[in-house]
């Protein structure tokens, strides 16, 4: 059959057609969701090698987040025709969150832990889909965490108190910890920033005297390395994770959204705390990503949010991994 645009258009005859018609469609597709409801999709984990350790990233849902007055160095019409570009919405655009779980040799290290029950509606996702990975929350050994944003953190305590990982060494970056539990800096800080520097009063307080903090460029746990990537946040922190002859950058919030930042590193988004810095930073990342070949994990990408950097023009192109249904 050839192609054209009036066959596209007509698109229910071109997908029936080659199935034997609606009939034959009819016995295969299965009951619709009741009025009111949406289907849900498989559980979202998706896991993949690093040299002999096993990563898994789970997702935690996403937030939509209105397009106008997110990227505070460019016209709204420019960033309009980058998600366009991208065929994504122009009002407002679906923010993902994933987390990875790491497996090596049974010790399980969690970087980053989702909203918890204190996101989005939308989020929130991330128990679930751990469970069905086949993980308990019991067992984790350790959870490190990139920086202090409530989409990082609150997944570590839910709002009724309860510690999510009760048996789990909790490592942040000194550095945001200087920062964020700082008392001075809280009252000094804008109003609008308050409630971070009370979320993590929330999460870590009552274990503060247990959280380890961990330097930069220093392997932390077994085959994963701290790398300063600060502007995002002051201390926030990307990392390294290598065995053998695997690698994989992990970038945490180096980017909201790759149609946006990694095709444009020179945006700023209004969680950029830092804007030059970030900027920079996130250009030194995304360059030796793409010089390196390097498979890259972000936690704001579509799921499972891992592939390649590529050069592109000023900017870059993430190019997802090809699903594997087996690692
Ligand atoms: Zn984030």
């Amino acid at each position: 059959m050839t192609i054209t645009r009036r066959t596209v258009l007509a698109g229910t005859a071109l997908a029936a057609a080659p199935f034997g018609g609606t009939a034959a469609l009819a016995q295969t597709t299965p009951n619709a969701a009741p009025a009111g409801t949406t289907s849900p999709q498989a559980p979202g984990f998706y896991r993949y090698k690093i040299g002999d350790i096993e990563v898994t990233a789970i997702n935690d849902g996403f937030a939509r987040r209105p397009v106008e007055g997110f990227i505070k160095n460019a016209e709204l019409k420019d960033v309009q025709a980058a998600l366009q570009e991208a065929f994504l919405p122009t009002d407002a655009f679906p923010i993902t969150f994933n987390t990875l779980v790491l497996n090596h040799g049974g010790k399980i290290t969690l970087i980053d832990v989702g909203n918890g029950d204190s996101g989005a509606p939308t989020s929130g996702r991330w128990m679930e889909n751990f469970r069905a990975a086949g993980f308990d929350p019991a067992k984790v050994n350790t959870v490190v965490i990139s920086h202090f944003h409530g989409d990082h953190i609150n997944g570590l305590r839910l709002k009724d108190g309860t510690a999510v990982f009760p048996n789990a060494e909790v490592m942040v970056p000194d550095a945001e910890w200087a920062f964020w539990m700082d008392d001075a800096r809280m009252n000094q800080a804008p109003e609008a920033m308050k409630g971070a520097f009370q979320g993590a009063r929330r999460v870590f307080g009552p274990i503060a005297q247990n959280v380890k903090r961990y330097e930069m460029d220093k392997e932390i746990v077994p085959g994963l390395t701290s790398i300063a990537a600060p502007g995002h946040t002051p201390g926030h922190t990307t990392y390294m994770l290598s065995s053998g002859n695997g690698k994989l950058m992990v970038m945490s919030d180096l980017t909201n959204h790759p149609a946006l930042f990694v095709r444009n590193p020179d945006w700023s988004a209004v969680f950029d705390m830092d804007a030059d810095q970030a900027r920079a930073t996130r250009r030194r990342m995304l360059d030796m990503a793409a010089a390196e070949r390097a498979q890259v994990a972000f936690y704001h990408a579509p799921f499972p949010a891992t592939g390649h950097i590529a050069k592109d023009g000023n900017g870059f192109r993430f190019v997802p991994v090809q699903w594997s249904p087996a690692v």
